[in-house]
This record gives structure tokens, sequence and C-alpha cells, in this order.
């Protein structure tokens, strides 16, 4: 099973950003222009409680967004809503459940993001009750470092909730605040049919997107005993699973371009995954991959 289809391009978005419209540093003319400026094909402009409309800035897509917020005891979950309707806002309130805004996103017809779950302080036991995310944030810039504690990757939280089955897709978003350095650095790549609304949230739905902050991938292939990776010159490609140690599963080097990693079935391996990095250090994610039907 290939992943991607092969020769289709890949559109880039980001999906996670703030303007004046809440807490944002630029207007929303002015960041879209800067997205726009820096080769994005789409965006989500996702204000706090304050949804955007959709309309086109110059040939680049704006999606509909929007982020809610909820506070739990230890913890807090923003949720981002990408693609809704405009009936969304009548209906989602801070004070219902997270869940209850899931929900009402996907009923108004858009799609669900649990934002920066480590700078959240999520736990994988909430991440995996919850129902309905179409993906999580597996990076968050402006959660990392000069603009935050240095939270932004959450590679940690979301390996534990798939080693516990919980599996949501992953995405990488600047959540631009700042416009200092953290907006144009954290996105996905998508094989939609089209920059339409609908083709790039169908394209969410089948998975057919990596998240990454630099380095991109070519083709990864699943078959009945491994995984195989094909990507732009990387200087590591690493396989990550619900096991803690497999030998031989990370590859260092000058211009790797492929990797293979035998899946573990017969340790019973829950899932796997790929990262790999360029070098600068910056990585791109595939989501999790589960094993189970095998
Ligand atoms: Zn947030
Ligand atoms: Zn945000």
């Amino acid at each position: 099973m290939q992943l991607f289809i092969p020769g289709k391009p890949f559109y880039k978005g980001n999906l996670h950003m703030h303007t004046t419209v809440s807490d944002g540093k630029l207007t929303p003319e002015d960041a879209m222009d800067r997205y726009w400026r820096g080769g994005y094909d789409f965006i989500a402009i996702t204000d706090h409680w304050k949804p955007s409309v959709e309309r086109w800035h110059k040939g680049m897509l704006c999606l509909p967004g929007v982020e809610i917020d909820y506070n739990l005891p230890g913890q807090v979950i923003h949720i981002v809503g990408v693609g809704m309707g405009e009936g969304l806002m009548d209906r989602v309130k801070p004070r219902q459940s997270a869940q209850s805004g899931v929900d009402i996103i996907n009923e108004e017809g858009g799609r669900a993001i649990l934002a920066h779950p480590s700078w959240s302080l999520n736990t994988p036991e909430i991440i995996g009750a919850m129902r309905g995310l179409a993906a999580a944030e597996v990076y968050n810039a402006v959660s990392g470092f000069p603009w935050n504690a240095g939270r932004a990757d959450s590679t940690g939280i979301l390996d534990i909730a798939a080693a516990q089955g919980h599996m949501p897709r992953w995405v990488a978003s600047d959540d631009s605040h700042f416009y200092n350095g953290e907006e144009c650095s954290a996105f996905i790549r998508i094989q939609a049919d089209s920059l339409a609304r609908e083709d790039i949230l169908a394209a969410l739905d089948k998975g057919l997107f990596y998240a990454s902050r630099g380095p991109s991938f070519r083709q990864a292939e699943l078959t009945e005993d491994r995984l195989i990776v094909e990507c732009e010159p990387v200087s590591r490609i690493a396989f990550a699973s619900d096991l803690p140690y497999v030998a031989g599963r990370v590859f260092e080097g000058e211009g790797l371009t492929r990797a293979e990693y035998p899946l573990q079935l017969h340790r019973r391996e829950r899932f796997v995954r790929c990262a790999i990095y360029d070098d600068k250090g910056r990585q791109a994610w595939l989501s999790p991959i589960p094993l189970s039907g095998l």
C-alpha cells in the first residue's frame, strides 16, 4: 500500500494562525500576504473564538478557521476547527466539554485538530478519550523557543497515545502570533485534487498528507513485512513504533533518500511511523500507521 499517490503534486499549507482579530500581531490582510509571499497554497486563520470566512488571497486559499479552548484541572484543551460553515459560533460555547466542541465542528462540516498537546499538558488518556479528531499537532512552532517554554514538539505524548491505540493523524502548524520567526516554519504538504475547500478536507480525511518543518517525503509504502520510505535528500531517517528498542531503526549519512524498516509483527508491534531530518535538524513526520490489520 502506497501512502501517497505517485506523481501527484503536494500543496503546502498552515492550518493554525492568529491575527489582530484575536491576539495576533498582524492584520488578516498582512498575515495572508506574509504566507502568500512564503509560497503557501492554502492557510486557515484560526483566531480564538472568532471564526474566519473562506476567501482567496492572490491565488492562495484561506479556509474558514477558528480556535476554541477549554480548561481542565492540570491541563487545557485547545481545538482548531477548519473548513466549517458559518453556523458554528451559534453552537460552540466555552462552558461545553471539549468533546462537544469537536462534535459541533464536525457537524458543521469542519475538521477538528487537537492543538499543541505538549504545551497544553495533555495526557494520553485525554487524547485517547477524544472522538472525531481529524488530526493532532505533532509540532506547534510558537510553543517553542523563544516564544514559549520549549514544548513545540508533541512527538513523545502522541507516541504514548499511539502505543495505547489512539492515533489521530499528525500535522505541524505555526500557530503564528508574533510573526517574528515562527510564521512559515511548520506546515503540512497534502495531495488534494485541487485548492478547493472540499478537496483539501477530503485529502485530510484520506490521510494524503505529512507534517514538516522543512524536508519532503516522496513516497511511503507499507508492505506485508516492511515500511519503505523515499524522500528528498536528508541526513537522518528514523523509524519509531510502540516497541522501545528495535536494532537498526535509525539511518544517518549524507543525502539519504530511501530507507526500509522490517516490521516487528512477531513482537506484536502495534504501530510504526517515520521521521526524516535535514542537515539543519528540521524534521518531517509521517503519521503513525496502525499495524493491527496486518
Ligand atoms: Zn492554542
Ligand atoms: Zn493558536
